[in-house]
């Protein structure tokens, strides 16, 4: 028995490699990190080619080891060059961020170090600096000191977090679904729909309240619809606003909805999955009034404080309802109760085990400091209000003045199709490559939009833009 043993630890060893080996590993990551940032700003935005990243299948897992350069070739070749480079600043489609390098060296730490971030017990230090972020995007977003929330892996499960905490607290047993009222708008993200019925609310009554000409949610319509619903019998308890829709950067009246939703007693969730960080700039924080009225916020860091994917946010009041939603406790947990100085992740989210987010976040903002975050979102409103002028000037309709940094636009052609000259359009701009533009439907017609959120997006880029945009034009024209 201890032949074999030693045997297979012979082989399992492999699995430490020696300094040497960590070292020239170390250098391959590096010169290819290097190779790769030092020419972004040359490279496309959107490679379109056949192949479609399919040589990656040529390598298939086997017994036997491969060399790191031959792999971080297939990674160049078959996953960095096809279809969309989020790193670009180029990256003008639905919401980008791009991905700060310091993102990449807190992974690295934190998967080296392998903190188990999960339960305060294990790693106090990690789950402190975890709180501590959550508490310091309370604080920008004017929450009390009490708040707490989770890091999520993005928006889209932060939004899951808030509504099936509001599902419990307004206690909505299955029994209660179909006679529920839930009121958004057509613009609100489909990740609170997913949501939704993730949830378990999938019967519930959804009510689309109509937007005005800016794309926002209109009061007075909600005020008489929940009292319409009160009048039928049925239960409103929950509202959702959007903090920057995806469509068109719509901020929604958060204000006057904070009135609404506290006189009618609804859970008050708010999607500012792209928009939160804004509150940070002068430009926008007054648009944002009655957000710290709210129940809940969902907030992106990989959007708007450009870390690279893979972190979001839910920031919650009544942690008491969170964590009532979200505790679990078993047997083989029992060492761990008790420890417990800060509330820990695993009891405020599905998740027990996870990434230890809360190092690429950190660690930017503490080597940056948050000033050039302000000012990257400031300048990306600014770029997004001079976006919106020269669009006009090379012949172009626009939708209304963007409230953040996403614009929508169209070419208006003399005779044809509108809808259809400008899907061609952003296809041709597509095949083009040097920037990358995706497009929305709204009321049927077709718009072009571009979001401004790449941290590496300045105004040489929107230049290329306006230029890319009027050369297909002229081309699609002829
Ligand atoms: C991006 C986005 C989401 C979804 O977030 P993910 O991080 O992609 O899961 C939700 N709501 C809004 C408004 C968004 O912009």
């Amino acid at each position: 028995m201890e032949d074999k043993i030693k045997e297979l630890e012979k082989i399992a060893k492999t699995l430490e490699p020696d300094k040497l080996t960590r070292s020239q590993w170390n250098q391959a990551m590096v010169n290819y990190a290097d190779e790769f940032l030092d020419q972004i700003e040359e490279v496309k935005a959107f490679n379109e080619e056949e192949a479609k990243g399919k040589g990656i299948y040529d390598s298939p897992f086997s017994d036997h080891a491969k060399s790191m350069d031959d792999l971080i070739d297939v990674f160049r070749t078959q996953v960095d060059y096809p279809a969309l480079n989020a790193a670009s600043g180029g990256h003008l489609a639905y919401i980008p961020g791009g991905g700060i390098f310091p993102t990449a060296i807190g992974d690295y730490l934190a998967s080296v170090s392998n903190n188990y971030a999960g339960v305060f017990f294990a790693s106090p230090g990690a789950v402190r600096m975890e709180n501590m972020l959550i508490r310091w995007m309370c604080s920008i977003m004017g929450y009390p000191e009490n708040a707490l929330g989770n890091l999520t892996s993005g928006g889209s499960i932060a939004n899951l977090i808030a509504i099936v905490t509001a599902r419990d607290v307004k206690g909505i047993k299955a029994v209660k679904v179909a006679q529920s009222v839930i009121y958004i708008t057509e613009q609100v993200h489909h990740s609170i729909q997913k949501a939704i019925r993730i949830a378990g609310l999938g019967e519930a009554v959804l009510r689309y309240i109509p937007v005005d000409d800016r794309y926002r949610m209109d009061v007075e319509i909600l005020e008489r619809t929940i009292e319409e619903d009160k009048a039928l019998g049925l239960n409103p308890f929950l509202l959702v606003a959007s903090a920057g829709t995806t469509d068109v950067g719509a901020i929604d009246p958060l204000d006057r909805l904070a009135d609404i939703a506290s006189s009618h007693d609804l859970w008050y969730h708010i999607d500012a999955a792209y928009g939160g960080f804004f509150v940070m700039t002068e430009e926008i924080k007054p648009h944002y009034k009655g957000i710290e009225r709210s129940d809940s916020i969902t907030i992106d860091p990989h959007k708007g404080m450009f870390l690279a994917y893979g972190t979001g946010a839910v920031l919650i009041k009544n942690v008491e309802a969170l964590e009532r939603t979200h505790q679990y406790s078993a047997s083989y947990m029992q060492d761990v109760i008790g420890d417990m100085m800060e509330p820990s992740p695993a009891n405020l989210s599905p998740e027990l085990t996870k990434h230890f987010r809360g190092m690429r976040m950190w660690l930017p903002i503490q080597l940056y400091g948050v000033k050039p975050f302000r000012a990257a979102l400031s300048e990306k409103i600014w770029l997004c209000r001079y976006f919106y002028e020269r669009v006009q000037e090379i012949g172009f309709e626009v939708g209304p003045y963007p409230e953040l940094s996403v614009a929508i636009y169209r070419y208006v052609p003399k005779d044809g199709d509108a809808n259809q000259f400008n899907a061609k359009l952003v296809e041709n701009i597509r095949k083009d490559g040097r920037v990358f533009l995706s497009s929305t439907t709204i009321k049927g017609v077709f718009w072009i939009r571009i979001a401004i959120l790449c941290f590496r997006s300045h105004k040489r880029i929107v230049d290329l833009c306006l230029k890319v945009l009027e050369e297909e034009v002229e081309k699609l024209k002829s």
